[in-house]
């Protein structure tokens, strides 16, 4: 599969106010010639975290070594990956959250130090041993940054909240996907899809990929306006780029729970959903849009999902 993802900062797009700052940061580090200091990424996913921490390995010219906090079982697992990075290399770890206890017990004095603590034999006879480790910069990448322990997240000098896009900026992100794709895509088009992406860089390339599909499928020639609306349309995804499940979530609150409050775990067995991925992956957007509010009592519905659930499918009412 084409890679879309962008390699330099001048090529990601949006996250203005995050791109300027990290530019300061990375030009005094280049100029010190140390690492960059130790950087947390949160937000949804799909919004681009992943790719940030490759961009940043890519304008300082280091190595950038990924792993995730649910792959990590063991302190050695971890051990194995610090003592074979090298200086100013990045280590991206995503899910930190995951993170067990004792791994993350290895990266205190591995963010701040640069050492790690290792005991050596076993029984009375055991030592402690400290080994210098090169100076890296760890990216850690959460969708909950609520989950990290306090002092695993103290650690960190530099913390971004990546932020939904906005239609302009996910507009020029699926045009450029489409040069890369060897796409002619019309502005107008690439706004439609745009709009029903919820936000969401990786939704866009996603449905661009559709879209694409479906035009090569009906005939040859560029992605008019016409083309990525049918397309959409078989999609089922309406003005708001809501997914049938999206509105079935609403539904579900309306009709069986009254308009809410409905605790997670309950709205999930409703839906035979998982309670996790209807957290992370539905329930952001739905409450960006405000048609969805979290209480201490649970899920509920706001005055705009009535209007919503009401009105005519295929209305753009907001
Ligand atoms: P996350 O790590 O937050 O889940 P990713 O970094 O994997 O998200 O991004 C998902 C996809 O969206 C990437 O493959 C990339 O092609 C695209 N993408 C993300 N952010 C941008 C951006 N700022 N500009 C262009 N494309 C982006």
């Amino acid at each position: 599969m084409e890679n879309l993802r962008p390699r330099t900062l001048a090529e990601y797009i949006g996250q203005e106010d995050i791109k300027r700052e990290l530019q300061v940061y990375l030009s005094a580090a280049r100029a010190r010639g140390e690492p960059l200091d130790h950087m947390l990424l949160t937000g949804f996913p799909g919004l681009g975290k992943t790719t940030l921490a490759q961009v940043v390995a890519q304008e300082l010219g280091v190595n950038f070594r990924i792993t995730s906090g649910a792959a990590l079982e063991r302190p050695g697992d971890l051990a194995a990956i610090l003592t074979t990075l090298e200086e100013r290399d990045i280590l991206f770890i995503d899910e930190i959250h995951r993170l067990p206890k004792a791994c993350e017990e290895v990266l205190y004095p591995a963010m701040e130090d640069f050492a790690l603590d290792l005991v050596v034999g076993k029984g009375p006879g055991a030592r402690a041993v400290r080994l210098k480790l090169p100076r890296f910069t760890l990216i850690g990448a959460t969708t909950r940054p609520g989950l990290l322990s306090a002092p695993l997240r103290d650690r960190f000098g530099i913390i971004f909240k990546l932020d939904f896009y906005d239609e302009e900026a996910l507009a020029r992100i699926i045009e450029r996907s489409a040069r890369i794709l060897g796409l002619e895509i019309s502005e107008e088009a690439a706004r439609i899809i745009a709009s029903r992406s919820r936000g969401t860089p990786r939704v866009a390339n996603r449905l661009l990929r559709r879209v694409r599909d479906f035009a090569q499928v009906h005939g040859p020639g560029p992605i008019t306006r016409e083309v990525a609306e049918k397309a959409l349309e078989l999609m089922d995804l309406d003005p708001l780029g809501l997914s049938p499940l999206d509105r079935r979530i609403l539904l579900t609150i309306l009709e069986k729970f009254d308009g809410g409050p409905v605790g997670l775990s309950t709205l999930a067995t409703a839906l035979c959903e998982d309670p996790q991925t209807l957290e992370d992956l539905y329930e952001p957007y739905l409450i960006r849009c405000g048609l969805l509010r979290r209480t201490r009592k649970g899920r509920v519905l706001t005055e705009k999902a009535y209007l919503y659930l009401k009105a005519p499918r295929d209305s753009l009412f907001f």
